[in-house]
């Protein structure tokens, strides 16, 4: 073992099912996962790092590999804190972006109950309103918004798009991670949370899914169709990848 191995004091617990890599160069605690898979990788979330490995690979491989990735351990960390720091926490004095743009969250004890947009401030109030209550009433009104938006659009590209016969139903769902889903029946799927998203994006989205009647897939000739209806849609993916965070509550 070289003296640099030695000073990272690498000390492993044994746990039935996983292990703990202590690592003091990383600021957080560093699991080791083993599956029947044939390569390393690393997964990196805001308060963990996660080494995915073989079976039977020894420790000092996996070491080195973790130590030679550090330096975009640590970038990908800190990416990963200051977006979870960015997360949409419903309470007052907390920002919320809303159409690209920041809104002071206002959360008060007024009628009429829903949600108010005045200058800069985005107030959610109701008679005795409390956090939870406030969740429900923004939950409302985006629904709300997703339905008088959302089916008729998509309709309306699909008949556009000559595919209106594939097209089953319309339904939303808050989903952890996805924002549209289309499946083979014909059922395009929506997480009405993309109403908090620019119009662009909302509508970029619309395209990626109605799309996917037409291919279901994303292969070229899939951004291509996306591309004849939506000429500026990287523009759209691009901001989804730097804000969609800020969107989920
Ligand atoms: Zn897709």
């Amino acid at each position: 073992m070289s003296v640099q191995m030695k000073a990272m004091k690498v000390l492993l617990r044994r746990q039935p099912d996983h292990e703990i890599l202590e690592l003091e160069y990383l600021p957080v605690p560093c699991e080791l996962k083993r599956s029947q898979r044939k390569s390393l990788a690393v997964h990196v979330s805001h308060n963990r790092v996660e080494v995915r490995a073989p079976l039977r690979m020894k420790r000092t491989p996996i070491e080195l590999f973790v130590q030679k990735h550090q330096r975009w351990i640590r970038k990908k960390l800190k990416e990963k804190q200051r977006k979870h720091a960015e997360k949409l926490t419903l309470a007052a004095g907390r920002h919320i972006l809303y159409k690209a743009q920041e809104w002071q969250l206002v959360i008060r004890d007024q009628r009429p109950t829903g949600v108010v947009l005045e200058p800069g401030r985005f107030c959610i109030q109701a008679p005795g309103i409390t956090d939870p209550k406030a969740e429900k009433i923004l939950t409302d009104w985006l629904k709300l918004k997703a339905k008088e938006y959302l089916p008729a659009r998509t309709q309306a590209l699909a008949q556009y798009l000559g595919v209106d016969h594939k097209l089953k139903e319309v339904v939303f769902r808050k989903t952890r991670s996805k924002w549209g889903h289309c499946t083979s029946e014909g059922r395009i799927q929506y997480n009405w949370l993309i109403m908090l998203a620019p119009d662009g994006v909302i509508d970029y989205m619309i395209c990626h899914e109605v799309c996917h009647l037409l291919h279901m897939n994303h292969s070229p000739a899939f951004w291509d169709a996306v591309a004849s209806v939506c000429p500026d849609y990287q523009r759209y993916v691009g901001w989804l990848k730097a804000n969609e965070h800020r969107l989920w509550f």
